[in-house]
């Protein structure tokens, strides 16, 4: 690599300092830039699309925090719901309105979703929905697909996306075996390994949780018919259906990709965009299932920071000025045009590359041919993606640090952002190319 224009002394400093005391130096794998071979910048502050390291340099941001910041950093309407919250207090422990209205919100713009229970994360959220969806069939396995990411829950560690494809993982240790079991990972977009699957263990699989675009593989479209016939089949069988939308939903569509493709999935998983940068879960579902949840019902589920007032006016400030019609025209738009240039630059290069993107989602694979199941995606070349990404870093580019994740178009991501984003891949793929 060429020598970084950057200086990033005190990042080194405090990172070295983190490694002593948080494994591996941080709070979340993926932080962690060891797969693009390099140590991650320390963030000291952000505003709109931009973050600003300790050392003072600026980048452009296209991760926003994992999708959750839709409207990009320090969006005033979000901070003022934060101010305003913050004089109500942080936490009751006890009902209070903003659950509700974003509650109502949420069952409003998803009809999938009749009620909603709000947790604190999308892991507990899928967690959660899956130990409904077998307390409601009395089924005790579960379909995932492999290279999808639904958190870290012991039943999902099993050819798993995001951290764990980047890692190299794809299950972890300490998951029993026992558990293990009861989770059969099938090929994303193939329907026949999905009926296969349904014929052989016939009354005992309790529900399919599925990204329905998938974002943690890198990015992944759903084949035409495909999330169609997941629907018809969980129905034959007498499986639920579960979309995990805890990065599409309000971003690939407001209503989410159930909004986009038609479907009715019985029960959906939200997180990131629905918290406004705080954290924050939610699932939802059909009424008739989700009233079997505690206190309503016996599955048992709580927490005590869950339905955060400040989570929650967070969210709903943010739902609510996504709200304009022209939003999602223009994210959609703008993840266009930044697709469209990448794939120019790379075809210029003569650089194998497939754009793959969808509104307000982008991945870039180093591979020849279209990705469409996690096998796909896994012959990207890695080695060519970690020198691409040290390229725009320190170009000041923050761009996800793994081959297997999407990056997140905001609405504050301006014309500028765009080109001058282009100009550094360009400028970092020519310096791939020496
Ligand atoms: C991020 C993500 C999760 C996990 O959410 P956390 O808040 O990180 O626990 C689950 N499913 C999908 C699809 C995600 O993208």
């Amino acid at each position: 690599m060429t020598q970084s224009p950057l200086t990033t002394a005190k990042s080194r400093q405090y990172f070295a300092r983190a490694t002593q005391v948080l494994p591996g130096g941080v709070n979340s794998p993926v932080r962690s830039c060891q797969a693009v071979g390099v140590d991650p910048i320390m963030i000291d502050r952000a505003d709109a699309a931009y973050l600003w390291d300790v050392d003072n340099n600026r980048y452009i941001d296209w991760v926003g925090s994992w999708g959750a910041l839709i409207l990009g950093h320090r969006h005033p309407r979000v901070l003022e719901a934060v101010e305003v919250g913050l004089r109500y207090g942080t936490s009751f422990g006890a009902p209070c309105l903003p659950e509700v209205e974003l509650a109502e919100l949420i069952c409003h713009v998803m009809p999938a979703v009749e009620m909603v229970r709000m947790v604190n994360s999308g892991t507990e959220a899928t967690m959660s929905a899956i130990r409904l969806a077998r307390a409601y069939t009395k089924r005790s396995s579960i379909i995932k697909f492999d290279g999808c990411y639904h958190g870290h829950a012991d039943s999902f560690l099993i050819k798993a996306g995001s951290g764990l494809a980047t890692l190299g993982i794809s299950s972890s240790p300490g998951v029993p075996a026992e558990l293990t079991r009861l989770t059969i990972s099938l090929p994303f977009n193939s329907l026949p390994a999905v009926e296969q699957a349904f014929k052989k263990h016939a009354d005992e699989i309790a529900a399919i949780i599925v990204e329905p675009v998938v974002g943690n593989a890198g990015l992944i479209l759903p084949a035409p018919g495909y999330l169609e016939g997941l629907r018809a089949l969980a129905t034959k069988y007498g499986a639920l259906l579960i979309f995990d939308e805890v990065m599409t939903g309000f971003r690939v569509a407001y209503g989410g990709a159930q909004a986009l493709y038609n479907i009715k999935p019985d029960l959906t998983c939200l997180g990131k965009i629905i918290g406004g940068g705080l954290p924050v879960g939610a699932y939802g579902g059909r009424k008739e299932i989700m009233e079997m949840v505690a206190p309503s019902g016996p599955v048992y589920q709580a927490g005590t920071l869950s339905g955060n007032p400040l989570a929650m006016r967070a969210g709903l400030a943010q739902l609510k000025s996504l709200q304009n019609p022209q939003t999602y025209g223009e994210l959609s738009r703008n993840t266009q045009r930044l697709a469209d240039g990448l794939k120019e630059i790379a075809d210029k290069a003569t650089i194998p590359l497939t754009v793959s993107s969808i509104t307000g989602m982008i991945t870039l694979f180093f591979a020849k041919s279209p990705v469409d199941d996690f096998s796909a995606a896994q012959k990207a070349d890695t080695a060519l993606f970690s020198k691409f990404w040290q390229g725009l870093l320190c170009r000041g580019i923050y761009w996800p640090p793994s081959q297997f994740e999407s990056a997140f178009v905001s609405l504050v991501h301006s014309k500028a952002d765009i080109d001058d984003t282009l100009t550094a891949a360009e400028e970092s793929i020519a310096a791939c190319c020496e």
